[in-house]
């Protein structure tokens, strides 16, 4: 089997557009201000890339296997927030860098920030990822070999990204552990409220197939690309699955 650039995925990425998007984000807010602190720092999109380059670039990655291992990357909460330290260090560095003098001399800056105050603004259902467990009911040990699907209406949801697969197939090593996280739903206004209906259908060789319904209610938000985040992901008890 070959093992081509399909599902591998650094997570880093995911933590340092976010940083740099909420900084540059701030930043902005406070030149609208008609602060002069930040009168030279260009805000655009090129900017912004060229800024998550360069902490990319000077940033250990961090692989993963799409659906695998996720969580064990988070599982060190205290290294999870030295990186993100680290990220929020390297990323002010690179966006004063930039701004200073690194500019790309032929990118058209004064235009692309204008465009980018004048971009309509979109709101987001930003549904967090959903973790749960998987046990035998009569061992109470993990399972494996077991297809997990989280459904909408009987459809399978999409997912947010390639590190997440739907279904998901749970292996000996994942210790009975499955994560889902949904797409985020584009809408009109911010601060609205939705219901995301949900089924968790489980299927195993042997065992009876589970269907564990849940709803999940979101807020919507205003655009941003957020960073997976283990602890504020939706929780599912334990599911216990028995032969036939
Ligand atoms: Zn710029």
């Amino acid at each position: 089997m070959s093992a081509k650039n399909t599902g591998v995925h650094n997570v880093m990425e995911g933590f340092v557009f976010t940083r740099i998007d909420e900084i540059y984000n701030s930043i902005q807010k406070e030149k609208k201000s008609g602060s002069e602190k930040y009168k030279n720092f260009c805000c655009c999109a090129q900017c912004r890339i060229d800024a998550a380059c360069y902490v990319l670039n000077r940033t250990k990655p961090h692989y993963i296997a799409s659906g695998r291992g996720v969580i064990r990357t988070f599982h060190d909460s205290f290294e999870r927030q030295q990186i993100m330290t680290d990220i929020s260090i390297s990323a002010y560095k690179a966006i004063e860098m930039i701004s200073r003098n690194n500019r790309r001399p032929e990118c058209n800056h004064e235009l692309c920030e204008g465009e980018a105050e004048n971009a309509k603004e979109v709101f987001f259902y930003d549904v967090p990822a959903v973790v749960g467990r998987v046990l035998n009911g009569s061992s109470f040990t993990p399972m494996f070999d077991v297809k997990i699907e989280l459904l909408s209406a009987g459809n399978l949801v999409k997912m947010r990204n390639e590190n997440w697969q739907n279904p998901c197939d749970l292996v000996k090593d994942m210790e009975g552990t499955y994560t889902f996280w949904p797409e985020a739903e584009e809408t009109e206004k911010p601060g609205e409220e939705k219901n995301f209906n949900y089924t968790i259908k489980i299927e195993a060789p042997g065992y009876e197939t589970v269907n564990y319904n849940f709803s999940i209610s979101s807020k919507s938000v205003t655009n941003s690309y957020r960073g997976f985040s283990i602890t504020e992901a939706y929780k599912i008890n334990d599911i216990y699955l028995f032969h036939v």
